[in-house]
């Protein structure tokens, strides 16, 4: 099954790469890039560097200013959030990513910082404070503590995570185990096809067909339309579809979390008790084990592994206590 599945979800990405191309060759010239810096964008500023030289020393503007404390202000509160496994802090930050990351400044970080890192095209310190912030913000996060990008930051993980609070649970579709196992390699190869596509044809516009993230700026052709209207209705009856099985990003970050410092404690009796996995969302609990690579760490199961009443750890530390205190009792 896995062989098939993969060659299916290849020959998609292949057929939905080649259409965009088509769609950018009937657009005519190719339109701006909505998100994060295009490599185009990359060349330009490199051509106003060499222009002028002293811009690079100049002092940051108002805006930029800030900008940056702006994206502070998200990103500390995020990882606040994180450290009081606060699940109403935990919807601020959500909120927050969706309103002030996503539809006021439409940044996020995208397939194609990877494409900049691959080529080593990064943009110029002076220009790129944000772009730098939130990129090694991801990366120390995600080695220090795992996808809190995608648990809290991502704005349309943010949004789809929302939209999951509000939808009837009535309304959801879980996928068979064994589906979702193979579903969730799907974006791996999806990772994989965008590389190889963009290596191979230094197209960088394509991103916007595998990537909803374009969304934020409201400026999409009517072929995108229609896939993001596709993928937000899927979501509303199979929860978190695109960060679970097709987000590239996501799985980059996947990968890089196999580095990851501090991981989710387990307890010995994890190995029988499925109260956690149950509870998961994400599908990252396999018994005793968290795949760490789909874990975003949302809280839920730390929060249950922490409840004195709720945890079978707890439960059955108490009632070993209270037989050592009364040792006739049966
Ligand atoms: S998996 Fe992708 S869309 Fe989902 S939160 Fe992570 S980066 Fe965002
Ligand atoms: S429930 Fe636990 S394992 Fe699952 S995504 Fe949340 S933090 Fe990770």
């Amino acid at each position: 099954m896995s062989w098939r599945l993969t060659l299916a979800t290849t020959f998609l990405c292949c057929a939905v790469l080649a259409l965009s191309a088509a769609a950018q060759t009937d657009e005519g010239a190719q339109p701006q890039d909505p998100v994060g810096f295009s490599l185009d964008e990359l060349d330009e500023l490199d051509a106003l560097l060499e222009e002028d030289s002293d811009e690079a020393a100049t002092p940051l503007t108002r805006d930029e200013v800030v900008d940056l404390a702006g994206l502070s202000v998200v990103l500390g509160f995020a990882v606040f959030s994180f450290l009081t496994k606060s699940k109403r802090l935990r919807v601020v930050a959500l909120v927050l990513s969706v309103f002030y990351l996503g539809f006021y400044k439409a940044n996020l970080v995208s397939i194609v910082n990877i494409y900049s890192l691959v080529t080593g095209n990064l943009p110029e310190l002076r220009f790129g404070m944000t772009w730098y912030v939130l990129a090694i913000f991801t990366v120390a996060t995600t080695v220090l503590w795992g996808r809190i990008y995608c648990g809290r930051i991502c704005a349309f993980g943010a949004l789809t995570q929302l939209m999951d609070a509000v939808v009837p649970s009535t309304l959801r579709y879980e996928l068979p185990p064994s589906v979702d196992k193979w579903a969730a390699k799907v974006k791996y190869v999806i990772l994989t096809t965008v590389l190889v596509y963009f290596l191979a044809s230094r197209n960088v516009l394509a991103y916007r067909y595998v990537e909803p993230f374009w969304m934020f700026t409201l400026n999409g052709n009517a072929i995108m339309w229609t896939l993001l209207a596709l993928l937000l209705v899927a979501t509303v009856f199979i929860r978190n579809l695109y960060c679970r099985y097709l987000c590239s990003l996501g799985a980059a970050l996947g990968v890089i979390s196999n580095l990851t410092v501090f991981r989710i404690k387990r307890w010995q009796e994890c190995r029988s008790c499925k109260i956690c996995e149950k509870a998961c969302e994400w599908g990252a609990i396999q018994g005793p084990k968290i795949l760490v690579s789909e874990c975003v760490r949302c809280d839920d199961c730390e929060r249950i592994y922490a409840d004195e009443n709720k945890c079978v750890h707890w439960i059955l530390q108490r009632k070993s206590q209270a037989k050592q205190s009364d040792p006739v009792s049966p």
